[in-house]
């Protein structure tokens, strides 16, 4: 692709110049049909370029000449549409899923950026606990329960008496309230 693209565009270069069809190819040569470099370059001279494809150019902007000769003629390319203006994206805290309570996936939903498995793997490789923390629970779904220490299961906190009560085991007193990713919380009661 690389030599052949050069190929091609001395060869084009050529063909506008003359007004014919040139066969762009870096291995057509045993078919007949390919010109060959010399014989490109031939062409250019005929039409007032240099042999080697590069032109003299003058600055579009300060009017002086450019200090290096560039090598320049018509070619034809595919071009990828993924361009970084449409892909670039980066947020601070932003819109959260309701059921997951965690941020939202994607650009076009000003989605985070996810701390995925192998994130995940390679700071914990590092024993960096903190980051982990920070970010699978402080800058994503934090969430308080009220967990029983007898039977396991979620309580709630009753704000008119005050205290964290077990619905199961109908008391309050074995029961410590945690944090955990709210997440974890759906997966636990699912
Ligand atoms: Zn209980």
């Amino acid at each position: 692709m690389t030599v052949g693209k050069m190929i091609e565009l001395l060869g084009s270069k050529a063909g506008v110049s003359s007004g014919k069809f040139h066969y762009g190819s870096a291995f057509g040569e045993p078919s007949g049909h390919a010109d060959r470099v010399e014989a490109i370059s031939e062409t250019l001279v005929k039409h007032g370029f240099s042999y080697n494809g590069k032109d003299f150019i003058y600055s579009g902007i300060t009017g002086l000449p450019l200090q290096a000769y560039i090598f320049m003629g018509p070619i034809y390319y595919q071009k990828l549409k993924h361009m970084v203006l449409d892909k670039m994206h980066a947020r601070g805290s932003g819109p959260r899923v309701m059921i997951t309570r965690q941020p939202t996936e994607g650009r076009s939903r000003n989605g985070g950026l996810r701390v995925g498995e192998m994130e995940r793997d390679c700071l914990i490789a590092y024993g960096t606990s903190m980051l982990i923390y920070e970010r699978l629970m402080i800058s994503s779904d934090p969430f308080e329960v009220q967990v029983c220490r007898n039977c396991g299961l979620l309580g709630y906190y009753n704000h008119k008496l005050k205290t964290s009560i077990c619905s199961t085991c109908k008391t309050g007193e074995n029961v410590s309230t945690m944090k955990l990713p709210y997440a974890c919380k759906l997966l636990f009661q699912n």
